[in-house]
Order: structure tokens, then C-alpha cells, then sequence
């Protein structure tokens, strides 16, 4: 843990986050800047800044957590299709640097570049979508 780590911050609960997931090893919460409806960061408990520093435990866990967490997205927002994407170092659009995949659901013809840049979302809408999701993942 890193003591001014947003997503630290988040696990530990000094943050409020739309959380969906919780396990041992990793945790997922809604983004704030949803680039569509069901946009979920998945993160390893465990600190690390980026892919290179990640241990193999904790970026397997997370492609595990992020598995599961897709699943329940397509089965609740129903997306065109999903993308898992992981970014690392500031040319390629890392703004956080703990270790981080999204779980990006995708609209047809949505023209979605890797650089999407950051709109806040309307954050009831966010947390009634976690709360399905959540519910999605409790029953799977
Ligand atoms: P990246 O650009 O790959 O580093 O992604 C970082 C993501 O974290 C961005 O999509 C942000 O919208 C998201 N983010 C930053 N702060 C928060 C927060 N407090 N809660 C949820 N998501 C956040
Ligand atoms: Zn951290």
C-alpha cells in the first residue's frame, strides 16, 4: 500500500468508489469518467505503479477478477462489444499510476480512440449500474 495512492486510498477506503468486487487479491469499482455505461477499473491490492513492476500473483489475479467482471458488464449494460485495456506511462494515457485494467464495454461505429481523455459521469446513474453489476457478480 502507498500511502497517497488514489487507488490505495480507494482499497482502504479513504475514497468513496462504486465498488462491485472484492476478493483477497483484487479489487473493482465503477470509473468516474465512464467512457460508456459499466466502464470498471480492476486493481491488485498490492501496489504496483504499472506492468512492468506488477508481480505475476497479482496481475494474474487481476485478469481473473477482470474475467468475472466482464461477464457481468455485457450481462447488464449489453455493450456492442468490450475491451480490456491497460495503460502504462503518460504517452499512453496512464493517469494512475497503480496498476490498473478497464473493463471497457464499446458501442458500434463508436470511434473510440486508445487517448480518450476524461468527462466525469452522472454519478447516481454510476452507482445504479454497480449496483446491478454487483448484484450480477453475487449471483455467478
Ligand atoms: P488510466 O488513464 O489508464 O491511468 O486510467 C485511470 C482511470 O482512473 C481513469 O479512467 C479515471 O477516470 C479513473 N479514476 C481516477 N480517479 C478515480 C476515482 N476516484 N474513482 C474512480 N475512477 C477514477
Ligand atoms: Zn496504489
Amino acid at each position: 500500500m502507498q500511502e497517497n495512492c488514489i487507488f490505495c486510498q480507494i482499497i482502504r477506503g479513504e475514497i468513496p468508489s462504486f465498488n462491485v468486487w472484492e476478493d483477497e487479491d483484487t479489487f473493482a469499482f465503477m470509473d468516474i469518467n465512464p467512457v460508456h455505461d459499466g466502464h470498471v477499473l480492476i486493481i491488485p491490492k498490492e501496489h504496483a505503479d504499472d506492468v512492468f513492476t506488477v508481480s505475476a500473483a497479482a496481475s494474474g489475479a487481476v485478469m481473473r477478477t477482470a474475467q468475472r467482471v466482464a461477464r457481468s458488464v455485457r450481462a447488464v449494460v449489453q455493450p456492442d462489444g468490450l475491451n480490456l485495456v491497460q495503460c502504462n506511462g503518460a504517452a499512453a494515457a496512464q493517469s494512475v499510476l497503480h496498476f490498473h485494467v478497464h473493463v471497457l464495454p464499446r458501442k458500434k461505429n463508436d470511434n473510440l480512440a486508445l487517448n480518450w481523455g476524461l468527462q466525469p459521469g452522472d454519478m447516481d446513474h454510476i452507482g445504479a449500474l454497480a449496483k446491478c453489476i454487483r448484484a450480477d457478480l453475487e449471483a455467478n
